[in-house]
């Protein structure tokens, strides 16, 4: 039997990032996938697919509707061939996942094929096309998630889909119906917009991405509206019928009347669960608590010693740079290391266009925890940058301590604020003060002004552009 310092079952990005750091601390380790890919729900179904899928849209878009004002004339209609889209898709998806089998060898981590499932809590059979078992000191558990779904939802996975579905679609929907307004539904629902499909979105919460800050709810919400998203929120979602090909969906709203929605396509985006099937946690005596999360301490320590558990698996934000700071967290604690995690700092994006970003706390935390705080918010359309790429809607919004200016949540709507985000957290990390960032020359002209900008309007109101 094989024995190895570590033994990790989920190879993604919690997974594989876990495997690599445990490989360069000197431990011998193993990984443990079900299916023939590595890279998990991130590479295959997740991250990449989708943002490969929102480029391509955005292409489209900006060729059928701002190339002619660029002075860009192109003879003929301009079409899309779907079939070769979600098949650029694939490469990239192939390539992304290859990327892993090349890490995998080059530190020298040995990859089983197979469903993992804990014999005790030392050892673990692997059933892929021959049932082994291997030995470990230390195991990490990192099986991540699995889409979620209504107990009264049929997903028959032709008409009433999941993301994954979503991501290798045979035809652009007539009209999609999407159930949840959270980051999957709104970034699925903008490639399908984008490429001529008519999208409704239900939310049962009062706004759209309703755990950011309310101020990107409500620009964000603007922008899907001028893009022509039919967006309802208040609307509780009671039943899901398919009829052919057409599916009728019936919602209450906030005053309990019944509205019915019929497309030919619904994509439930309701959220997903932590995934433990087959993995037999109770032989190791590693508790699932009531939510279906493998229960860990603060080490990120299960019930059971020698187990860890990262990612998706486990209580906290369900994303992949998250997992993959837990994996790094994990390998360095059982090298006898004393990492740190600040969750605080871990940012949350939504890769529409404009994209969302946010770090820190919402104007919503920091009045419920009674902290005194200001605000300094700058407009990203008062930006020669974003005038030169015609990028006109969004803004910056950084909130700081009243007393001592310390920056306590940034929040941004506009064009590559998935990108801009990261000045914000290296600031935080960092301490910084909204005086710090506004005394700190910033290219021009780039989008990264607007946080400059809206720093000097946090210290006494002294932007300069607007
Ligand atoms: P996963 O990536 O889910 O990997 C778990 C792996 O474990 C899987 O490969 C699974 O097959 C394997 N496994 C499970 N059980 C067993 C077992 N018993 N034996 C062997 N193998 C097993 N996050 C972002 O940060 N940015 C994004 O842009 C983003 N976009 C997303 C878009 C979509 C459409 C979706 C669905 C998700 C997106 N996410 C994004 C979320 C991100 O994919 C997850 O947070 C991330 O993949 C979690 O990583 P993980 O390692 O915990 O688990």
């Amino acid at each position: 039997m094989n024995s190895y310092d570590v033994a990790i079952i989920g190879s993604g990005p919690g997974g594989y990032v876990a495997a690599i750091r445990c490989a360069q601390l000197g431990m011998e380790t193993a990984i443990i996938e079900k299916y023939p890919t590595l890279g998990g729900t991130c590479l295959n179904v997740g991250c990449i697919p989708s943002k490969a899928l929102l480029d391509s849209s955005h292409h489209y878009e900006d060729a059928v509707k701002h190339f002619e004002e660029h002075g860009i004339e192109i003879p003929g209609d301009i079409k899309v061939n779907l079939e070769k889209m979600i098949a650029r898709k694939q490469a990239v998806v192939d390539q992304t996942t290859g990327g892993i089998d090349f890490l995998m060898k080059k530190n020298k981590i040995d990859v089983y094929q197979g469903l993992g499932s804990f014999k005790d809590a030392t050892h673990i059979t692997i059933k892929g096309d021959e049932t082994i078992e291997i030995e470990a000191k230390n195991i990490i558990i990192a099986t991540g998630s699995k889409p979620s779904n209504l107990p009264f939802i049929n997903i028959d996975k032709e008409r009433v889909i999941t993301s994954t579905e979503a991501l290798t679609l045979k035809e652009i929907p007539k009209h999609l119906i999407v159930i949840g307004g959270g980051v999957i539904g709104l970034e699925l629902g903008q490639v399908y917009k984008r490429l001529g499909a008519e999208v409704t979105v239900l939310e049962y919460a009062d706004r759209i991405i309703p755990t950011m800050d309310a101020g990107l709810s409500k620009e964000l919400n603007k922008v899907l509206k001028k893009q022509k998203f039919k967006i309802n929120a208040s609307h509780k979602v009671k039943s899901v019928e398919r009829q052919g090909n057409e599916v009728i969906v019936k919602a209450d709203n906030k005053k309990g009347v019944e509205a019915e929605f019929k497309g030919d396509y619904c994509l439930v985006s309701v959220g997903r669960r932590p995934y433990t099937d087959g993995l037999n946690a109770k032989a190791a005596g590693v508790k699932i608590n009531d939510r279906g999360q493998v229960e860990v301490n603060d080490y990120l320590q299960t019930s059971a010693s020698n187990i860890y558990a990262i990612g998706d698996v486990v209580k906290g934000a369900m994303l992949a740079h998250k997992a993959e700071e837990e994996g790094v967290f994990v390998a360095e604690t059982i090298a006898g290391q004393k990492p740190h995690i600040d969750y605080n700092l871990i940012p949350g994006v939504v890769y529409t266009w404009p994209e969302v970003a946010a770090v820190g706390k919402t104007e919503e935390e920091l009045k419920d925890a009674g902290v005194d705080y200001k605000t300094g918010q700058f407009p990203m359309r008062a930006l020669g940058r974003s005038r030169a790429s015609m990028d006109l809607d969004g803004f910056v919004k950084i909130l700081a301590d009243k007393k001592t200016d310390e920056i306590l949540g940034v929040h941004m709507v506009g064009a590559r604020a998935a990108d801009m985000i990261a000045e914000a957290v290296v600031a935080m990390e960092y301490r910084a003060s909204a005086e710090d960032i506004s005394r700190m020359s910033h290219a021009h002209p780039t989008f990264t002004e607007a946080i400059k900008e809206a720093a000097l309007a946090a210290t006494d109101d002294r932007a300069l552009h607007i």
